[in-house]
C-alpha cells in the first residue's frame, strides 16, 4: 500500500486555506562549506512550529461528518499532539490528546494552547496508548496516528511539492526520519516527479527506530531512548501498514547523527542562520556540518520543527555540549 502523487496533490488542494507555505532561504555557510548550494526549508515556521499540521489537518478534512462530531484522539510526543489540535479547533472537532509523562512540559503547555485537552499516562508512548484505545472503544472517538496512515502521509507529502517548486534544480533532500511518515509523504512526491532526486534520511543513533528496522528488513521493536532529538523517538509499530515499505522503496539512504552532532546543529542554527530549532529540526544541518552526506548538486534541508524547551536551548547556544541522556 503506498500514497500516490495524486492523494498528495488532492492533500495540498484541501489543507491550503489552513497552512502557510514556508519560505526556503539559501545558507552561506553551509553552502561554502558542502560546495553545493544548501537551501534551509524554514519549516519550523508553519503553524504549531512544526509540519504536523499538515498531516493532521488533511486526515481531519477527510472525516465523516459523524466521526467530526464524536471527536478525535492522539497519542504523541508533542509535535503532532500539537497540530492535530490546532486542526481540530479549527474544524470545530473536539480533541483528547495522550501523552507520555517524559514529554517536555513546553511541549504540554503548546497542545493545550491549542484548545485540547491532555492526558498524561505512563512512561511510554506504548501506556498513553492504553488510554486512546479506551476512548475509541468507549466513546467512539477516532484516533488519529501520528505518522502510519495514509492522509496523515499524503498531507506531510505537500511538503515535497513545495521543495520541487521552490529548489526547480533539486539535486538531494535531507529529511528527518522517525516513524516515517514525512519522508515517506515527501519522497513520495519527489520520485513521482523527478525520480533523480536523491532523498535521504536523518535519525539521531539513540533509538533510530527505522535505520534499525531497516538493516533488520523488517519492523521490531527498538528500544527509546533520551535525545536531544526529542520528536524523533518511538517505534514505527510492529504492523507497521505504510512507511516501513515505502521508506524502503523510497529514500536512497539513512543516516545518523551524535548527540554531540545534534547541540553542534543547534548552536549552528541559532549563530549563523539566525533560526531557532528543536534537535529533531537540527538532524539535517547536523549531518552537513559533521560531512555525513554526499552532495552533488543544490540541496534542501528540512527544518522540521522549532518547538524547543527555550532554557535548554538557551544552554546550548552558549556552547555547552549538552548531554540529555544524564539528565533524565
Ligand atoms: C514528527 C517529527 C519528525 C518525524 O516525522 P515522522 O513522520 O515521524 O518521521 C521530524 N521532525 C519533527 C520536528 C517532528 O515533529
Amino acid at each position: 500500500m503506498q500514497i500516490q502523487i495524486s492523494d498528495i496533490r488532492r492533500a495540498a488542494d484541501s489543507i491550503k486555506p489552513h497552512v502557510c507555505m514556508t519560505p526556503v532561504a539559501r545558507s552561506a555557510t553551509l553552502s561554502d562549506k558542502a560546495g553545493v548550494p544548501v537551501h534551509l526549508k524554514l519549516e519550523h515556521h508553519q503553524r504549531t512550529g512544526s509540519f504536523k499540521i499538515r498531516g493532521a489537518t488533511n486526515a481531519i478534512l477527510g472525516l465523516s461528518e459523524e466521526q467530526k462530531k464524536r471527536g478525535v484522539v492522539g497519542v504523541s510526543t508533542g509535535n503532532h499532539g500539537r497540530g492535530l489540535a490546532a486542526a481540530a479547533q479549527k474544524a470545530g472537532v473536539r480533541c483528547i490528546v495522550c501523552m507520555s509523562e517524559l514529554v517536555p512540559q513546553n511541549k504540554i503547555d503548546g497542545i493545550k494552547g491549542e484548545g485540547a485537552e491532555v492526558r498524561t499516562v505512563g512512561r511510554s508512548q506504548d501506556d498513553a496508548q492504553i488510554e486512546v484505545d479506551r476512548l475509541v472503544k468507549e466513546e467512539g472517538m477516532t484516533m488519529l496516528p501520528p505518522f502510519d496512515h495514509a492522509d496523515i502521509i499524503a498531507g506531510q507529502g505537500t511538503l515535497g511539492l513545495e521543495l520541487l517548486a521552490q529548489i526547480p534544480d533539486l539535486a538531494t533532500a535531507v529529511i528527518q526520519v522517525s516513524g516515517g511518515g514525512l519522508i515517506s509523504g515527501v519522497a513520495a512526491a519527489i520520485k513521482a516527479e523527478r525520480p533523480n532526486v536523491r532523498v535521504v534520511g536523518v535519525s539521531m543513533e539513540r533509538g533510530a527506530a527505522m535505520y534499525e528496522c531497516q538493516r533488520a528488513g523488517h519492523p521490531m521493536i527498538v528500544e527509546e531512548l533520551p535525545t536531544l532529538a526529542d520528536s524523533l523517538g518511538g517505534g514505527i509499530g510492529l504492523n507497521n501498514a505504510y512507511t516501513f515499505e515505502m521508506v524502503r522503496m523510497l529514500v536512497d539512504e539513512l543516516i545518523l547523527v551524535s548527540e554531540i552532532e545534534i547541540a553542534h546543529a543547534i548552536r549552528h542554527a541559532y549563530w549563523h542562520e539566525q533560526q531557532i530549532i528543536e534537535g529533531s529540526g537540527s538532524v539535517g544541518i547536523a549531518a552537513l556540518l559533521a560531512d555525513k552526506i554526499q552532495l552533488h548538486g543544490p540541496t534542501a534541508v528540512l527544518l522540521s520543527g522549532g518547538n524547543i524547551d527555550m532554557t535548554l536551548h538557551h544552554r546550548i547556544v552558549s556552547g555547552e555540549d549538552v548531554d540529555i541522556t544524564q539528565e533524565n
